[in-house]
C-alpha cells in the first residue's frame, strides 16, 4: 500500500462499504425472523466515520501532512475494528529496531510489514505487542537513556548488549 492519504481514504471507504453490506445483511436476517433492526444505530455507527474522513482531508489539504499515513490507518484497523495490525509509532519503531525486529534504518512501512508478519493474524497479539512496546519504550527503553540494566529483555537485545559491553569497556 502506498503511503498516501488517498490510499487510506480508499480503505476507509471500503470499510464503510463493508459495514453497510453487514448492516443490510443483519437487517434482512432480522426481518426474516420478524425482528426490526435499529436504523438509527446503523446510521450513528456510519456517521462515526465522518470525523476520520475529515481528519484525513484536514491533515492532507490544510496541514500538508507528509508523515506516516500507515500509522494512521493501522491504528484505525486495530483499535476501531479489532483487526490484526500493528501501528508502528516512534516508540514501537525505536524499541523494535533496538531489539533487532527489523533492520536498522528500515522505513516505517517496512517496519510495519515486518511487525505484521511477526504477529500473524491474531488481533489480540497485535494489540498486546503494540501496547507492550509502547509501554516499554516509555518506561524503560527511552530514546535518550534506555535503562538496559533493569530491562527484562536485555538477554534478547543486541543494542542493549552492545551498550553494556561498551560500558564495561570504558570501566576497564
Ligand atoms: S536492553 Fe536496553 S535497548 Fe534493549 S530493549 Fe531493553 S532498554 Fe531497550
Amino acid at each position: 500500500m502506498k503511503n498516501r492519504a488517498s490510499s487510506h481514504l480508499l480503505i476507509i471507504f471500503i470499510i464503510i462499504g463493508l459495514e453497510i453490506v453487514g448492516y443490510l445483511g443483519v437487517h434482512r436476517a432480522a426481518a426474516l425472523r420478524g425482528y426490526e433492526t435499529s436504523v438509527i444505530g446503523g446510521v450513528r455507527d456510519l456517521l462515526m466515520f465522518i470525523p476520520l474522513i475529515i481528519l484525513v482531508l484536514w491533515l492532507s489539504r490544510s496541514k500538508h501532512f507528509i508523515g506516516n499515513w500507515v500509522l494512521f490507518t493501522t491504528a484505525i484497523l486495530l483499535f476501531s475494528f479489532g483487526m490484526p495490525d500493528v501501528p508502528v509509532d516512534t516508540h514501537v519503531y525505536r524499541v523494535g529496531t533496538r531489539l533487532g525486529l527489523f533492520r536498522p534504518k528500515a522505513s516505517f512501512e517496512e517496519a510495519h510489514d515486518e511487525m505484521l508478519r511477526l504477529v500473524g493474524d491474531d488481533a489480540d497479539e497485535a494489540y498486546e505487542v503494540h501496547v507492550g512496546l509502547i509501554r516499554h519504550g516509555r518506561r524503560t527503553c527511552t530514546a535518550r537513556n534506555p535503562d538496559c540494566d533493569n530491562c527484562p529483555l536485555l538477554s534478547l537485545c543486541p543494542y542493549g548488549k552492545a551498550r553494556q559491553r561498551a560500558k564495561l569497556g570504558t570501566r576497564n
